[in-house]
């Protein structure tokens, strides 16, 4: 997995400082996480990083696309390692985040749709909001 990341982080003309390696791996063990919980699992085997610095760093990757924001109703944006597009099963009760692969006809479609209104369709971000299974039997 640390090579992986370093890979990740080279791949994108990224410095591979250990701060962005410890980011990387906490947001690939939970797949989406926001801020908090980047922060939660990066300071245990990083004891100096500091939650600025996972703002700093997150920032710095997000531009560079090798992260990608996920932006949530009523809860914190999560953030992912950039993969093909996908929609996102949101749990409206605890906000966990889901990937589902994204039916390609929506895709086409979506680029169909703008294509009367002068506009550019670069890509599509879909979130489902429902309640999980975790959620469902409680
Ligand atoms: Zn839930
Ligand atoms: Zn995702």
């Amino acid at each position: 997995m640390q090579n992986r990341n370093l890979e990740l982080l080279k791949n994108y003309h990224l410095k591979a400082t250990p701060q962005r390696i410890e980011i990387l791996k906490a947001i690939d063990s939970l797949g989406h996480a926001n801020i908090d919980e980047i922060y939660e699992i990066a300071k245990k085997r990083h004891s100096t990083m500091s939650l600025a610095t996972v703002y700093k760093n997150v920032t710095a990757l997000l531009e560079k696309n090798l992260l990608k924001e996920v932006a949530l109703n009523n809860f914190k944006s999560k953030y992912e390692i950039t993969k093909k597009t996908h929609a996102h099963l949101v749990c409206k009760e605890c906000g966990a985040v889901e990937d589902i692969d994204l039916n390609s006809n929506i895709y086409e479609e979506s680029k169909a749709l703008t294509k009367d209104k002068e506009f550019n369709f670069d890509d599509l971000e879909l979130n489902i909001y429902g309640i999980c299974k975790k959620c469902k039997t409680k």
